[in-house]
């Protein structure tokens, strides 16, 4: 029986996985829709699960990071939920992060591994509640390959040490198939080759896409609806075009 990942696990993994998603500072965006904090770096949009173990080895590195209090029905509920194997922590903010104590879930947000009806592999899908307040998930076409590369690297490791970590996954890409049909929606991906897929709902199969397809979603469709968000939520716009091309 497989013991999971355990603290030098998570240390091997954190080496293997350092790319940066893009050469955009994608929280510029997404920020100002939030107080000026990103959205995934904050509890209030984004409670960071981990396994106790990668917690463990954390707290040898750094004290960036201490268990997670939950403040309203929303978040006990999150926290009562989790497996036994799991906690729920919070770092001290965006202003304080250590890059190399990144917890795999910053690393890898918003991406998580997408495994098709036959249990494979086959690239990285979203975590699509986040879709309406994250930037970069209406931009995929701005993803590094090195990103894509040692994502997937850094997963297959995680899935031979820990094979429920797989089936968590394969549970999850299912219920985005699930939701998404019921939506009458297709999901995109980031193919593990590169490149893009479409994924149609009712089981309809799987086609490749051209990155001028891929979608924008909600606020991100152009700079006007943008600056309208923003405006709204009290923040500055960026200087950078929210419109990114590559
Ligand atoms: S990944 Fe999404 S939510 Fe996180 S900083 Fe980038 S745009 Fe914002
Ligand atoms: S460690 Fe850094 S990337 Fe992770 S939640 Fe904190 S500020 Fe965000």
């Amino acid at each position: 029986m497989s013991k999971g990942m355990q603290p030098k696990d998570f240390a091997e993994l954190y080496d293997k996985f350092q790319a940066n998603v893009s050469r955009y500072d994608c929280g510029r965006f997404c920020a100002p829709l939030n107080g000026g904090t990103p959205i995934c770096c904050s509890t209030q949009h984004a409670v960071p699960v981990v396994e106790k173990t990668e917690f463990a080895l954390l707290k040898t590195r750094s004290d960036l990071w201490h268990r997670f209090k939950p403040y309203d029905a929303t978040t006990k509920k999150i926290v009562s939920e989790l497996a036994s194997s799991c906690c729920a922590i919070e770092c001290k903010g965006a202003m304080f992060c250590e890059r190399d104590n990144r917890t795999l879930a910053c690393r890898a947000f918003p991406f998580y591994p997408y495994i098709n009806r036959e249990g494979e592999f086959i690239g990285i899908g979203t975590y699509w509640i986040y879709e309406d307040r994250c930037w970069l998930m209406s931009n995929m076409q701005v993803v590094e390959r090195d990103f894509l590369e040692e994502f997937i690297a850094a997963y297959e490791f995680c899935f031979a040490k820990d094979p429920a970590e797989f089936e968590t996954m394969k549970q999850h890409s299912a219920t985005h198939r699930r939701t998404f049909t019921r939506l009458k929606r297709p999901i995109f991906l980031i193919a593990r080759e590169g490149g893009f897929l479409k994924v149609l709902p009712g089981g309809k199969g799987i086609v490749k896409v051209a990155r001028e397809d891929l979608p924008r979603i909600g606020i991100y469709k152009s700079e006007r609806s943008y600056a309208k968000a923003v405006k709204e939520a009290g923040g500055t716009l960026p200087e950078q075009s929210v419109m990114a091309n590559s």
